[in-house]
């Protein structure tokens, strides 16, 4: 029985319209027919903590029966603080003023505007293949698909894209090189197109995401800190996908050796209930005029209960240090598959940001083999999904709870829809 959306409903995004989903737990998902999935999309990096963790369900009933709404815009809630106070544990001293709003775009706004208001520069640069939300003005920052920009014209003016060090080392691409150049370029842009003196800030994930699970070298992300630096010019992380644990570190900042200074976080903060937010020196952060900028639900009294309850079980059930080994160990096994199809071009991740890129035999980015691949690994159980301009990359991104019993299950899937998929493919 195949379920499907009624056309009731707008389908903006219907890529799994045969799984109702029902309920979740841990890493698995349950649809209104009794189907068992394993998860390994968590929501792009929402469950970090597992879908419905008991620890966090608790948290959120109990609040339910206290406050639903803490009109945090015209009363002081001590929750606020609360939250604060954990994530400035995790988080270095100078980052140590939040603003906390609804989605991962909402925060981007935020930050577009603080840096704006704080610098009264009107240009914002960001990076090819970055993704930063929806709405329009995140959405002016975002170019890892045209599928998102197209029809949206014209968008928010002041925006310049630098080129992004997209090291494609499986077609002999020399990184060192490839990482000057790029810095170049972005000097450049100072000197001809955006000048520092109208140049607010950079925009950059430090793990590229949607993009296609991307790294640049440590040297690349320190000389963008540098030029923002040299250039008086903040330097914006949007952490929403890689933060809370993701890559192996609370936030990925931290493979880099440098700190931001606005934090753009969400999803994994607050493990499925909306809560976003950015962090940065309270000296920046009072160069807001209050109540200049704002809106009615965030932060909302769940999900903030939700957050601080999901910073403690990332701590207390050693999630981050889970998400380095288990992370290893997917890729090791990914790594057999890489060997034995010639396919996959590329197994590359930090902690469990996992990517697996896959290419035709002419060398073209292999985007239906990697749906023929999710479609297939989906009809045998396992969730997975695309991401990379092409739609050519698989991603692994499952709980940071995942076990290695876990992976072994979703890589045997993985093994046999290969077979399926490429063997289907080379008879035709
Ligand atoms: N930035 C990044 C890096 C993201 O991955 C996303 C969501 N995929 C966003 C921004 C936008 O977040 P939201 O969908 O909550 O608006």
């Amino acid at each position: 029985m195949k379920v499907q959306y009624s056309d009731k409903v707008s389908q903006v995004w219907p890529l799994f319209t045969n799984v109702d989903i029902d309920y979740g737990k841990d890493v698995h998902l349950y649809d209104r027919l009794g189907r068992k999935f394993i998860d390994f999309t968590s929501g792009i990096g929402v469950t970090n903590t597992g879908h419905c963790h008991p620890r966090i369900v608790n948290a959120i009933k109990e609040q339910s029966e206290k406050l639903l709404h803490g009109q945090t815009t015209i009363l002081y809630n001590s929750m606020v603080d609360q939250l604060s106070y954990s994530l400035q544990k995790i988080l270095p001293e100078e980052l140590n003023c939040f603003f906390f709003s609804n989605s991962g775009s909402e925060a981007v706004e935020s930050a577009i505007k603080l840096v704006r208001h704080a610098t009264g520069k009107p240009n914002i640069i960001c990076f090819q293949g970055g993704y930063h939300g929806r709405s329009i003005g995140a959405l002016s920052l975002t170019t890892a698909k045209s599928v998102y920009r197209s029809g949206y014209q014209p968008l928010m003016p002041g925006v310049f894209v630098s080129p992004h060090p997209y090291f494609k080392q499986y077609q002999g691409e020399d990184t060192e090189k490839r990482t000057k150049q790029c810095l170049d370029e972005l000097e450049h842009l100072l000197n001809s197109q955006s000048s520092p003196s109208e140049t607010a800030a950079m925009i950059i994930e430090p793990v590229l995401g949607e993009g296609g699970y991307v790294s640049p070298s440590k040297e690349f992300i320190k000389g963008v800190r540098e030029l923002c630096n040299k250039h008086d010019i903040l330097l914006i992380f949007d952490e929403i996908q890689t933060g809370f644990g993701r890559t192996g570190e609370y936030f990925a900042f931290k493979h880099f050796d440098v700190v931001p200074d606005i934090l753009v976080v969400a999803k994994g903060i607050a493990s499925g209930l909306p809560l976003s937010g950015i962090v940065a020196n309270k000296k920046l952060m009072d160069k807001w005029i209050p109540g200049s900028h704002g809106g009615t639900y965030g932060p909302n009294p769940l999900s903030m209960a939700a957050a601080i309850e999901t910073i403690k079980v990332l701590e207390e059930e050693d999630l981050i240090n889970n998400s380095k080994q288990m992370g290893s160990y997917l890729l090791s096994g990914l790594e057999k598959f890489k060997n034995e199809y010639t396919e996959i071009v590329d197994v590359r991740g930090k902690g469990l940001m996992v990517g697996c890129e896959f290419v035709n035999e002419n060398g073209s980015p292999g985007t239906l083999i990697a749906e023929e691949v999710r479609k297939e690994n989906l009809s045998q159980g396992l969730i997975l999904l695309t991401c990379g301009p092409y739609n050519q990359v698989i991603r692994w991104i499952p709980p940071l709870t995942v076990k290695k019993s876990d992976i072994d299950r979703a890589l045997t899937i993985f093994g046999s829809a290969l077979k399926n998929s490429l063997g289907r493919k080379n008879e035709l």
